[in-house]
């Protein structure tokens, strides 16, 4: 009941129709419980679809993919899966209880793939360096969780006392936080897969299966090392696909100050996201979902999918399930639709708006607000956000056809 009102609530929108671009909402897609007709809630995973098509959430998170199902327990909801709306997990710990609940992810560090890339003659050399870097990401992840546990509770009284972390609030004041934030974890991430495997074969993994072969040993060599650092420390690193902000812009600018423009690496505005295959390749759907997939069963520290739909496929709420339940079947994590959503601030019409507006014909451009996703979060406003990441918004293609 209190699922069903709240998707109807999000599809109605705010006070004049507009979409709210809080709080991200996931949908959780689990076998025996949502996922086909006979199902209990089967009609809930129906209005969600129908709520993602309007309004963007809810995203969809799958609770059986073999790295989530690992954790669960049906009678222990703090062993089922939770991520942070724009991807971040925490579940796996080797000093506690495995959980995403009352504990966080301390930081994370992303590896600029590209520059690596091009710095290097040939693919071994690649190796060398990447095993070199990320040994340096997770020695400064370290030093940082040492500073960071050399505060006290008293630093943080609403975290640690609240019971915000396991156990915080058994901790005397003048505590040291070190084994509180043990549960935690500490990332190594990566920024522009797909710019590196061109600079690396001349290809990327969206247009080639040798780069994608590629593509996921360099992401396999990533976590072995994080595993193999979780055992020789005692500290829960793990692989994150990042969800880069305006580091997608500055790594990039960084590559291109030293090496100028390269076709296919440098010659775009931002580097692609952790192992996204490119916005502005053409590939449909399913395709894509089975590119990305095998990359989240690596990447525990988390991951996302999207798919990039025309405003008329989303309208059609059976080919959103038969994309959705692609991303379940496909090994997907956590996966997200992307749709056309404007509104006329005129008239609080919200729909596809072209030139002018279907309900009160208005025309004036400004008026007319237009709801993108960027990494993550809902934006009314691009120009509000940086300018690589709206370039990178414009020459986003659909996935539909
Ligand atoms: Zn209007």
């Amino acid at each position: 009941m209190v699922v069903k009102n709240m998707l109807l609530a999000t599809q109605k929108g705010l006070g004049n129709g507009e979409t709210p671009i809080f709080p991200i909402q996931i949908f959780k897609v689990k076998d025996g419980i949502n996922v086909k007709e006979g199902d209990m809630n089967y009609d809930l995973f129906r209005l969600s679809l129908e709520t993602t098509a309007k309004r963007l959430f809810p995203n969809y998170l799958f609770v059986d993919a073999p790295f989530n199902l690992q954790y669960y327990k049906e009678d222990d909801i703090e062993t089922h899966i939770a991520t942070m709306g724009c991807r971040t997990r925490v579940i796996g710990n080797v000093n506690g209880k495995e959980t995403p609940v009352g504990r966080g992810n301390l930081s994370f560090t992303s590896i600029n793939l590209p520059y690596l890339a091009v710095e290097s003659a040939t693919i071994e050399e690649f190796f060398e360096k990447l095993d070199k870097y990320v040994d340096l990401a997770s020695k400064q992840l370290y030093e940082r969780y040492i500073y960071q546990s050399t505060r006290t509770s008293e630093n943080f009284t609403f975290l640690i006392g609240q019971g915000v972390w396991w156990d915080g609030e058994k901790l005397s004041k003048n505590a040291m936080l070190d084994e509180i934030l043990k549960q935690g974890t500490l990332s190594v991430g990566y920024v522009g897969l797909a710019e590196a495997l061109v600079a690396l074969t001349g290809k990327h993994h969206g247009e080639s299966d040798e780069a994608q072969e590629l593509g996921l040993k360099i992401v396999a060599f990533m976590r072995d090392k994080m595993d193999a650092l979780t055992e020789k420390t005692g500290m829960n690193y793990t692989l994150l696909a990042t969800p880069a902000e305006s580091y997608a812009g500055k790594a990039l600018r960084i590559v291109r100050k030293k090496h100028g423009i390269i076709k296919g690496v440098t010659d775009k505005d931002w580097f692609t996201n952790s192992n996204h295959v490119p916005v502005e390749f053409k590939m449909n759907a399913i395709n894509k979902i089975k590119r990305e997939a095998p990359y989240h069963a690596l990447t525990n520290a988390g991951h996302i999918t999207y798919v990039e739909l025309a405003e008329d496929a989303a309208k059609n709420i059976d080919a959103l399930e038969t994309y959705c339940l692609a991303m379940k079947e496909n090994g997907v994590g956590y996966g997200s639709f992307n749709v056309p959503v404007d509104r006329c601030t005129e008239c609080g019409y919200s729909g596809v708006i072209y030139n002018e507006c279907p309900k009160c014909g208005t025309n004036e451009i400004h008026k007319i607000e237009r709801i993108r996703r960027i990494t993550g979060y809902l934006v009314g406003n691009l120009d509000q956000w940086n300018s690589s990441k709206a370039s990178e918004e414009k020459n986003r293609v659909k996935h539909g056809e």
